[in-house]
């Protein structure tokens, strides 16, 4: 199956089940945009290999694909066993603070007793305290409690994933955000030119700002700064709260539904889903909506009708991206899964009412400064001589973004130079990233863009398009220019 134009970006985790290179090829066939490794699971030679092999697959596809490295953050995880542990309802567990310098290497001592990185658990529960294990699946109650350990009943039956999340509502988790393992691998992540780190956890604007800095004081291999950007994932009541600062401060923003389904109400999510995407969309930056989109495809060939229905609703809401975690990482159906979602996006992207919401866009968003009233103004041109494309010529994606976030139907061709801006665009709701040669003179730039985007399939003689771009070209952040092309 060959790639088809689709406007909602896919994010898949890359897992024991995919971490090949003819896995990650298949995926980016089937429609992957940004490829995730969740340095949860995974150690920094691990990290380096899947980064070669998404760059080996982007160059033989000639696809702008974007990393996504993900870091593990103040998680408060369950250790001390290599494989899952069966659990019966009424089952007593041990959960014991790890005092050691990596819990990984917590020693197994039998399938009772689990090792956490949360310090001193014993002082911050009494008995009767709720406790939730992988992500909410279990449901258990502090019954004693021991010097640096309590004891907890569990309700329910199931399988517990080694390194599952442990969630204890309304306790303050004693951990800083980034452990001297999070410094290393944002690091790594900057130094190796990794399009977007994601920070879990993210509580205020402070956090992203802390990140930066370590970024900033990296370097390339060649010597560069790092221009690594910042996906805040938000999964707390706190960092909803805060949710105007952290997207301020951060370039884009995963609902990572998962924990934020155990650390609030579970009937708050699709409401915080909802609102988190909207302060996105306007301030131009992008969302990723994360965690169950596919669940059961793990297991089976197809998905539930609800999930099916979720994915739709996610596009409806206008979502940037929509994430696949297990369901690409350990499931048994990956490929079929991104084809899967692949298709109710397009299908879904179909029915959308592009021109309504066009019309509804709030006056603070349409003429905020001079770029939004350029970009506003050109998909308004679009629409108004039915123009097949919109093509940005931008340096740093900031027109690109500009764009987006303006959900026209007209896919947005964004020519830059520079390849990383290229592949973290690709993130970008509605971009088709293409490259330019970076002549200095406008008409031969929109010349080539025009033929680049005839080759690509997206432009016909005859078609009308509508062109973005800065004046002086090189020049950051001066949008300032609209014309509007008829293809020859
Ligand atoms: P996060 O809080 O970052 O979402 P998670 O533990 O929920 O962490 P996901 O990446 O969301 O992890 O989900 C992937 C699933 O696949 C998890 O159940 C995890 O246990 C499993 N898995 C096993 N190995 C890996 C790996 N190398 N990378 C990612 N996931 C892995
Ligand atoms: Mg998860
Ligand atoms: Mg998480």
């Amino acid at each position: 199956m060959e790639r088809q134009f689709k406007r909602t970006k896919i994010v898949c985790t890359i897992g024991p089940a995919t971490r090949t290179r003819e896995a990650i090829r298949e995926l980016a066939r089937a429609g992957a945009d940004v490829f995730r490794i969740n340095f949860s699971h995974s150690s920094a030679s691990e990290a380096l290999e899947t980064l070669e092999m998404v760059r080996q697959v982007r160059e033989e596809l000639r696809l702008p694909l974007a990393v996504m490295g993900d870091i593990k953050g103040p998680a408060v995880r369950l250790y001390g066993y290599a494989e899952a542990v069966d659990i019966a309802a009424g089952d007593v567990v041990t959960i014991e603070s790890w005092k050691g310098d990596d819990p990984e290497n917590s020693a197994v001592k039998g399938p009772r007793h689990l090792w956490t990185n949360l310090p001193e658990i014993d002082t911050l529960v009494k008995p009767g305290q709720r406790v939730l294990l992988m992500d909410g699946y279990f449901l258990g109650e502090v019954v004693a409690i021991h010097v640096g350990a309590v004891d907890v009943k569990i309700g329910n039956s199931g399988r517990l994933r080694p390194k599952a999340h442990l969630t204890i509502p309304n306790v303050d988790y004693p951990i800083p955000f980034l452990s001297s393992k999070d410094v290393a691998d944002i690091a790594l992540a900057a130094v190796n030119e990794v399009e977007y780190v994601a920070l879990s956890f993210v509580r205020s604007g402070t956090d992203i700002e802390e990140a930066r800095r370590l970024i900033q004081r990296s370097r390339t291999k060649a010597g560069g700064r790092p221009r690594t950007r910042i996906i805040a994932k938000i999964e707390s009541a706190k960092g909803l709260a805060n949710i105007e600062e952290i997207v301020e401060a951060a370039d884009g923003v995963m609902v990572a539904r998962g924990d934020m389904g155990v650390e609030m109400a579970i009937e708050a999510v699709p409401i915080a889903q909802k609102r988190i995407i909207r302060v996105c969309r306007d301030s131009g930056r992008p969302a990723i909506t994360a965690t169950q989109m596919l669940e059961s495809m793990i297991e089976s060939p197809i998905p539930t009708r609800a999930e099916a229905s979720d994915v739709a609703n996610a596009c409806f809401d206008s979502t940037s991206a929509v994430m696949l975690s297990g369901e690409t990482a350990i499931g048994k159906h990956p490929v079929r899964t991104v084809e899967t979602m692949s298709a109710i996006i397009r299908t879904a992207e179909a029915e959308f009412d592009y021109e309504t919401f066009h019309a509804l866009i709030p006056e603070e968003v349409r003429s905020r400064d001079l770029p939004s009233i350029v970009t506003y103004s050109a998909v308004s041109m679009a629409y108004q001589c039915g123009a097949a494309a919109i093509l940005v010529f931008t340096e740093t994606g900031g027109a690109a973004r500009g764009l987006s976030r303006l959900r026209p139907r007209q896919p947005i061709i964004a020519f830059a130079t520079d390849e990383l801006v290229r592949r973290q665009l690709a993130l970008s709701w509605g971009v088709v990233p293409l490259s330019h040669s970076g002549a200095p003179e406008l008409d031969q730039v929109v010349a080539e863009g025009l033929s680049a985007a005839k080759a690509s399939g997206y432009l016909k003689p005859g078609d009308r398009a509508v062109v973005v771009a800065g004046l002086p070209l090189t020049k950051q952040g001066s949008t300032n220019v609209i014309r509007v092309e008829t293809v020859k």
